[in-house]
């Protein structure tokens, strides 16, 4: 494993970090213990000492398997990120209630890193109406965290204006070849860097849509004069940047935490050739004009009151656009497997179709992608329920 010193606080944390949002699951969603234990004990051997993990991620039961893989003495070689769920905050007291659980949910006395989850104009206004930046202070003053951070979905400015109101000891960004120009984009990966924050960053393969290239953009990877997966192709665009501290990856097996490793392993600064760099550029221009909902599948937006799948709506779309025969015949195929009627939804896991959505509004503020999600499902229903010509529903 390859490690970065974070310079502001001499720690040595490896290139690549174990993010404990999407854990393998089985029925129902719920996550396949056994396997997620395995698979961060993998992690564990084979290197990395960063977890990150959020009070909201499975709904409490990814810090819960978290605490539990890294049970027996193996907790204090490591560093933990947690996340407060700003989400949820309603008055300052709320603050200890939810390290306390946390605390306990992951078996530990202290957490490394405690971040602001999700911060964006709205959420740091509560934070400061709050006053929570006191709370996080006391918690550190208590020993109950050690660092103070934040994750961030919102647009360069807000982060600019959030970097330059605390000396923060961390920010998690969204970042990948594709993202340069959205959120944080790489002023604001610059600018956090001048002040010597370090930078975790996540969605580096944006939500997988990046591991589970198109047709053309595979094309562009075999003509490449450099072997690499569409996986390594984006975590080595990282890496290659001296700004990036660590890339969080949300790996669903030991096999694909070994071979995550081995990319990591072969990692450094600067390390990518101006002709892999011209890839990445083909692979952008190819890409864009492919994805016509930005949607990472982060599944923050989840459940929809009214049964609506909203990220497998949209990775259905995603997947159609410029697909024609005997493949876009059956992803419409599997489209119609969405249920139609409100009555047929799967309970357990939400299988309705675009065409179910009220326009109730619920998910569009959790939506840290800011995508008008019901216009969005609109479209979706127009091109793959009704058969609408994308060129016509989507002018770009
Ligand atoms: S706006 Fe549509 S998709 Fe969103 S929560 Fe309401 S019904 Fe569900
Ligand atoms: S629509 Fe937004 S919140 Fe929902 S999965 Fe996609 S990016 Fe995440």
């Amino acid at each position: 494993m390859q490690y970065r010193v974070l310079e502001k606080l001499g720690y040595k944390i490896s290139a690549l970090s174990f993010g404990a949002m999407r854990l393998p699951t089985s029925f129902a969603l719920a996550v396949d213990k056994k396997k997620a234990v395995a698979t961060i004990r993998k992690a564990v051997e084979l290197g990395i000492n960063y977890f990150d993990t959020a009070y909201i991620y499975h709904l409490g039961a990814s810090e819960k398997v978290l605490g539990e893989a890294l049970g027996n003495g193996v907790r204090k070689n490591v560093y933990i990120a947690d996340k407060l769920p700003m989400i949820l905050m309603r008055k300052t007291e709320d603050f200890d209630r939810f390290l306390e659980t946390q605390l306990e949910r992951l078996g530990t006395d202290y957490i490394d890193f405690y971040l602001f989850h999700n911060l964006n104009q709205g959420y740091f206004d509560k934070l400061l109406a709050l006053g929570l930046f006191e709370k996080m202070e006391q918690a550190k003053k208590r020993g109950l965290i050690r660092h103070i951070g934040f994750s961030f979905h919102d647009t360069l400015p807000v982060f600019k204006k959030i970097v330059d109101a605390y000396p923060w000891d961390l920010a998690q960004i969204q970042y990948n070849y594709l993202d340069t120009a959205m959120q944080a984009t790489t002023e604001g990966l610059h600018y956090a860097a001048k002040k010597k924050i370090p930078v975790a960053v996540m969605e580096g393969l944006k939500g997988g849509m990046l591991a589970d290239p198109p047709k053309e953009a595979k094309d562009i990877m075999r003509s490449a004069a450099s072997k690499k997966t569409p996986v390594e192709w984006a975590f080595q665009f990282l890496w290659n940047l001296p700004e990036v501290a660590t890339v969080l990856s949300g790996m669903g097996s030991p096999a694909m935490v070994e071979e995550n490793c081995g990319y990591a392993e072969r990692s450094g600064v600067g390390i990518l050739s101006g002709s892999d760099m011209e890839t990445i550029e083909k692979l952008v221009s190819t890409y864009r004009k492919k994805i016509l909902v930005d949607c990472t599948a982060c599944r923050y937006c989840m459940p929809c009151p009214y049964g609506v799948n909203i990220p497998d709506n949209f990775a259905m779309l995603n997947n159609a656009n410029g697909r024609g025969g005997i493949i876009g015949w059956l992803l419409l195929r599997r489209y119609k497997k969405f249920a139609v009627r409100p009555d047929k939804v799967n309970k357990e896991d939400p299988d309705g179709a675009a065409s179910l959505c009220t326009k109730c509004g619920v998910c569009v503020k959790k939506c840290p992608q800011s995508i008008n999600i019901p216009e969005e499902l609109t479209r979706v229903d127009m091109v793959m329920g009704r058969g609408k010509r994308i060129s016509d529903v989507f002018q770009r």
